[in-house]
């Protein structure tokens, strides 16, 4: 949980952001909690381990954000106790404006009893007719001290409360983006099309000086029968099942997305080609020992397979490219009788 005062708060929100922005790390509550521990340095560790993946990666690749969180700032890894962190540093800077509109206040009334009091004193002298120019003068002075004072501290509280709102403000649009800037895929669990783009786009980044990248595509064989043949809320079950099943492909580190319909991206970092397609025709396997069953009566309706186009990125190949050597591989695999991995 966030320990130290709002200022730290505060301080921690405006320093993690701009990491975020520049490695082009997604504002998911995963990923602002994780850089909002490794700028409060915490956990040593932790920063650790991000320093190493980023200099492995460029980056830090959705997986590996959530394992780090689950091991390092949630052991629950929920999502939830990553957004509770993002409400507590807000509320720590509400409460940290109250406290000051409060300070505030107390000075503006201390500065109204001052102004009564040199109310008194200069009415006090203007009847006793024997004031001297002097005790004016210390009215005055005592007057002026005072509202300058107060100048201050409302300009210091002003000064408080614009940068406050300009942070809110900033907060407040990024989680707007947040919301629709959903990485994950509601069906199947995995993450999505959009998490594709921008993971391939920053996997490739790196060019030749980058670990190797195999990239695998996956499509369910027939997925259309399952549809025709049982109802769409069956062919739904089936996308899920399948995603559950390639989900678990990430203990290994792999990265996997629903790339749209009823097709499924892989994309696999560092290691050789001849591993990401053993652990692809693995996939393959599992996927083939599904058994899609009646939900009324547990009744086995029909298997379930999938055909995989499999490529290695060459040196300086951009993610188009790599993507048209897949699909043209995954092409051939459902042309040479599907079930089958073939590799560009
Ligand atoms: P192939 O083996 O050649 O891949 O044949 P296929 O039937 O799997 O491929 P096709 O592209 O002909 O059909 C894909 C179907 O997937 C068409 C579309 O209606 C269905 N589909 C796409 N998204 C969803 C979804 O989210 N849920 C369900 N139930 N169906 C979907
Ligand atoms: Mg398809
Ligand atoms: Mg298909």
């Amino acid at each position: 949980m966030i320990s130290g005062t709002v200022e730290q708060a505060a301080e921690r929100l405006r320093k993690a952001v701009p990491i975020m922005v520049k490695y082009q790390i997604p504002v998911t509550p995963i990923n602002y909690a994780l850089w909002y521990t490794y700028v409060s340095n915490e956990d040593p560790t932790l920063n650790q381990r991000i320093d190493e993946i980023v200099s492995a990666y460029g980056m830090i690749p959705l997986t590996k954000a959530e394992d780090l969180f689950r091991e390092h700032v949630s052991p629950s890894g929920s999502i939830e106790s990553a957004l509770h962190k993002m409400k507590d540093s807000f509320e720590q800077m509400v409460q940290g404006i109250d406290k000051d509109l409060h300070a505030t206040i107390a000075d503006t009334q201390s500065f109204s009893t001052l102004l009564d009091e040199c109310n008194r004193d200069l009415r006090g002298s203007a009847t006793s007719k024997v004031s001297s120019v002097d005790d004016i003068f210390g009215t005055l002075d005592k007057l002026l001290q005072g509202s300058t004072a107060m100048q201050q501290n409302t300009s210091r509280f002003e000064q408080r409360l614009s940068a406050a709102n300009e942070e809110i403000r900033r907060l407040r649009s990024e989680l707007e983006t947040l919301r629709q800037d959903a990485m994950n895929d509601e069906l199947t669990g995995v993450f999505n099309r959009r998490a594709f783009d921008l993971e391939l786009t920053q996997f490739l980044g790196q060019g030749s000086r980058g670990p190797a990248v195999h990239l695998a595509l996956l499509d369910i064989d027939h997925f259309k029968q399952f549809n025709d043949r049982f109802g769409h809320q069956v062919g739904d079950r089936v996308l899920s099942l399948v995603g559950k099943q390639l989900a678990a492909a990430t203990r290994v580190g792999v990265s996997v997305y629903r790339y749209g319909g009823e097709e499924f991206a892989l994309i696999f970092c560092g290691g050789t080609a001849q591993q990401a397609l053993l652990l692809a025709e693995t996939l393959r396997l599992a996927i083939e020992r599904l058994v899609l069953k009646d939900s009324r009566n547990g009744e086995r309706l029909t298997n379930i397979s999938a055909s995989i186009g499999i490529a290695s990125r060459l040196p300086d190949e951009s993610a188009e490219e790599l993507l048209a050597r897949t699909d043209k591989a995954l092409y051939e695999a459902k042309h040479s009788g599907r079930n089958r991995i073939c590799q560009a």
